[in-house]
């Protein structure tokens, strides 16, 4: 995720004091993961704070390389994000370097220049000392004029919703980063919470144009395709998020596993089952959400009450080594084997893939999102010959995709969450999700609530800044101009404009002069008083935003 809030603190004096502050530092995956290496749009050691909304790689997997790039600032985050983080980032560092690892053995043998990992387990280690972990609900002052709010996100342990204060002077504008919002009861965490106002609000929309099917059944589903596949002899292999996903699943499957929900006897057959998580990130994981339980929902604290742990039971085993690893794929008992990675990228979900697709006995079950590019993509999608582990593999097994697993909200959940506002946001910046379901729902948020929503334009700056101290004197005409988009985008700046923007400043300050004194003159009328003032606080946010590009270009 690239989006980048910049405060801007202007003084009569005309002198700028900036804060910098980022918001999330995700990794792209599936087809944009060449963006990855690319600069980051503004100078890490320049950015002030990260505010991280959770750990999932998609937002969080470059905190490590904007650190190798500079970055001194400090990162906010909840605890538990932050332990999260501790084990997914150094995770993602080791697959970061065995991928260069591998390239560069290819490219001794062609001749080819070699590469290094974007970036090392060291260079995640050293990006830990940046965090500060904070709680939920706690309102922590940044500085004298940020102040900030974690609430929960309801997504995954840790996740959040992070609510900003920025005090200007006299005026406060709060702006609003939903991060990732979950659906109402998912497992072991708790509803995302409600937000009473913002100003300006930056929302995901990963699922802002679908609505998830059977999310009751989900789990009556997956005991279902586990039971079939076991009896016709088959390996039931669930790629799933080693963080989040895999936790839940558990969850689910304990309470059929201990007895309390039943189908058709089911539980003398599950009895039988043996479920193995194969994923040493998924195995730390658990460890981090077993030493979290005060943020668990009501439902799991009443297992934990009743002396059930939630996220244990006799059939399941954690895989340690590669040996027992591997051992799963060599003994021909029927199993469920819950490996990562999620949109089977990486990890060892790549070998049970490899050792069953194509088995026509043997289940493929998708319990999350698979971006476009991705391996898990292609077999969603129905591909028959897919490659794995540089073999082509023919796809025989059965593929199941359990949409109602998903974390994310869908439409209509994202909708209930921004109806809960009981003031509603000017503008709702629409992020994170394809380019079809983010325009799709700036439209449904436009049509439902009335409310003006963007997609933003990749590079676009946009300036939220607000000038309530000139409201009165002009009757509230301010806010019609409160943000311009700059069609003009870094790379294509002139070496020239630092002095190009030194000059506009110059005749605009002239012009003020000038404008000021004929303002005074009660003989204007108020509409044209109004065309004035517009024009000029037009110009004057023209110039910060070109200021601030050419800043950044320096
Ligand atoms: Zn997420």
């Amino acid at each position: 995720m690239r989006q980048i809030y910049e405060h801007k603190i202007f003084r009569r004096s005309k002198e700028f004091k900036d804060k910098k502050i980022l918001l999330d530092c995700g990794m792209f995956q599936g087809k944009d993961e060449d963006l990855n290496l690319e600069e980051f749009e503004i100078n890490p050691s320049e950015i002030d704070f990260l505010f991280l909304s959770h750990s999932h790689i998609d937002h969080s997997g470059r905190v490590p390389l904007l650190v190798k790039r500079g970055f001194k600032g400090i990162i906010y985050s909840t605890k538990p994000a932050y332990e999260l983080c501790q084990i997914m980032l150094v995770d993602s560092a080791h697959i970061q370097e065995t991928e260069a690892e591998w390239k560069n053995k290819k490219a001794k043998r062609t001749g080819r220049a070699l590469v290094e990992p974007m970036y090392t387990q060291q260079d995640a280690m050293d990006s830990f000392k940046y965090f500060k972990p904070v709680l939920y609900e706690q309102l922590v002052d940044v500085n004298e004029n940020i102040t900030i709010c974690f609430k929960d996100a309801g997504h995954i342990l840790g996740s959040a919703i992070i609510e900003m204060w920025f005090k200007d002077d006299d005026n406060t504008m709060k702006l609003v980063f939903s991060g990732d919002l979950g659906m109402d009861k998912e497992p072991l965490l708790k509803d995302p919470s409600i937000i009473d106002k913002a100003d300006y609000l930056i929302m995901e929309a990963t699922y802002g144009n679908r609505i998830h099917q059977n999310v009751e059944q989900r789990t009556e589903e997956l005991i279902e395709i586990i039971l079939q596949t076991i009896k016709r002899g088959g390996n039931v292999i669930i790629p799933s998020f080693a963080v989040g996903r895999t936790q839940q699943l558990i969850y689910e499957l304990n309470k059929y596993y201990d007895k309390k929900c039943k189908i058709n006897g089911s539980e003398n057959l599950l009895s039988k089952i043996q479920v193995y998580v194969d994923s040493p990130l998924a195995t730390k994981a658990t460890e981090i959400f077993k030493q979290n339980v005060n943020v668990f929902d009501e439902e799991a604290k009443e297992f934990l009450f009743n002396g059930d742990h939630p996220l244990q039971f006799e059939n399941l085993h954690f895989t340690q080594s590669a040996e027992e690893s591997k051992e799963l794929n060599i003994s021909r008992e029927p199993k469920v084997i819950i490996s990562a990675s999620g949109m089977c990228e990486a990890g060892r979900i790549k070998h049970h893939l490899k050792h069953n697709l194509w088995r026509k006995e043997s289940s493929i079950v998708f319990v999350g999102y698979q971006a476009e590019g991705t391996l898990g993509r292609k077999i969603v999608e129905g591909e028959k010959i897919v490659k794995v582990l540089g073999e082509e593999i023919r796809v025989a097994a059965e593929i199941h995709n359990l949409e109602g697993f998903s974390g994310h909200a869908d439409k209509l959940a994202l909708l209930k969450w921004l109806k809960g506002f009981k003031e509603k946001p000017k503008k709702v910046f629409v992020v994170h999700g394809e380019a079809q379901s983010k325009a799709d729902f700036a439209a449904e948020i436009t049509k439902e609530l009335g409310i003006n929503a963007i997609v933003p334009v990749y590079d676009h700056l946009y300036n939220i800044k607000t000038y309530k101290e000139n409201e009165e004197k002009t009757d509230g005409v301010v806010s019609q101009v409160e943000e311009i988009a700059l069609d003009i985008t870094p790379n294509k700046m002139s070496d020239n404009l630092l002095s190009d923007t030194e000059k506009l400043k110059n005749i605009f300050n002239e012009a003020i002069i000038s404008a000021e004194k004929y303002l005074n003159k009660e003989s204007l009328n108020l509409e044209d008083y109004k065309k004035i003032k517009n024009r000029i606080l037009e110009l004057e946010q023209d110039i910060l935003s070109l200021t601030s590009i050419s800043i950044n270009n320096k």
